[in-house]
């Protein structure tokens, strides 16, 4: 089937935007991936379930991302069907102490609405630029925080629709991980619960957060946040400086003169340079200090 004929079914059997051949450097935050055979974007749940009917009736893989800001995606693309979980699944509805929001909603706009709403907690999320299903599976979080520790429970479905509930217990949110990434499931929206306090004294803590990651991160490049988990007790930015792999370069691709632990594409660098150099910082590493860093970026397509 050729790409035309290809999109033209797609249209025939699907509601929402559909994409063939779509560079996943414009899905990632790092600007770097080659094509998915197709991408999706579903405009709401029932969206969500007919792409996952079409990849069964098909035999299609299904990869599945928020804003992409946590993702190495290969320089081959991804193959099958990529279904983006964004605006189309971003509601946000409140009531006493509860937000319930989508899988799409981007976290910085969560935060705000906390804020407006007068709830406290989700501060520290107001910096981070992924959406809440990805940070779920992430259990993303910054200065001692972590969205977990704000769940009630999470809705999602698996990959024949099926919907499910979990209680926060259920989901061992631990440090940048939960066991949300082995179920094999697609998030669809998260009730949270926050404490009570005044709108102006969480906008300066936010302002605060805010201003301490423009100091210390380089925003200024496309980058995807921390690239390797902090080991048990250290900081894997202190010790990538101390092993000397501050500034590294291969290709375009460099590790941040501002931050060791962001790795930077300076332009136009590719997924093989980034794991040219993920490799070489883990090998230096692990030489100088006998530690293994493990990556927290996830790694999605044909590498
Ligand atoms: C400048 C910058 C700063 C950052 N700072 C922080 C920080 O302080 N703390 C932190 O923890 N992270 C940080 N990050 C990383 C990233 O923003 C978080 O991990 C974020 O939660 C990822 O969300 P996302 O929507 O971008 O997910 P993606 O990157 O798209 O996906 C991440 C993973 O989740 C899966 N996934 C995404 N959505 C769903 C869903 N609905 N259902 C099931 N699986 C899903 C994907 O398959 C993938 O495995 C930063 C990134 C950048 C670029």
């Amino acid at each position: 089937m050729t790409n035309s004929d290809l999109y033209l079914e797609l249209h025939r059997s699907m509601k929402c935007p559909v994409c063939i051949q779509e560079p996943m450097c414009n899905h990632t935050s790092w600007r770097i991936g080659g094509p998915a055979d197709i991408l999706l974007k579903p405009r709401d749940e029932q969206d969500l379930r007919q792409a996952l009917i079409y990849a069964r009736q098909q035999g299609l893989p299904v990869t599945v991302i928020g804003n992409g800001t946590n993702l190495l995606v290969a320089d081959r693309g991804i193959r099958g069907i990529v279904i983006k979980i964004g605006p189309g699944l971003a509601d946000i509805e409140m009531r006493d102490q509860i937000i319930y929001a989508g899988a799409g909603t981007p976290l910085p706009l969560l935060a705000r609405k906390a804020m407006q709403a007068g709830l406290a907690g989700f501060e520290f999320l107001a910096g981070i630029p992924g959406n809440v299903g990805g940070a779920l599976v992430m259990n993303a979080g910054a200065n001692g925080y972590a969205i977990g520790e704000l769940v009630r429970q999470v809705t999602a479905c698996d990959y024949a629709g099926n919907s499910y509930t979990f209680k926060a217990q259920e989901l061992a949110f631990s440090y940048r991980h939960s066991s949300l990434a082995q179920m094999n499931i697609i998030v669809t929206g998260v009730v949270l619960h926050g404490k009570p306090d005044l709108a102006e004294e969480i906008k300066n803590r936010m302002e605060l957060a805010l201003a301490w990651r423009r100091q210390v991160q380089p925003l200024e490049y496309p980058n995807a946040g921390s690239v390797f988990k902090n080991p048990p007790g250290d900081s894997a930015g202190r010790l990538i400086e101390r092993a000397g792999c501050k500034e590294m370069r291969v290709g375009n691709i460099q590790v941040s003169p501002r931050h060791a632990n962001f790795i930077v594409n300076l332009g136009g660098g590719t997924a093989s340079d980034v794991l040219e150099i993920v490799e070489q910082i883990q090998y230096t590493v692990e030489k100088k200090f006998g530690i293994k860093l493990a990556l927290e970026v996830q790694k999605l397509g044909e590498f």
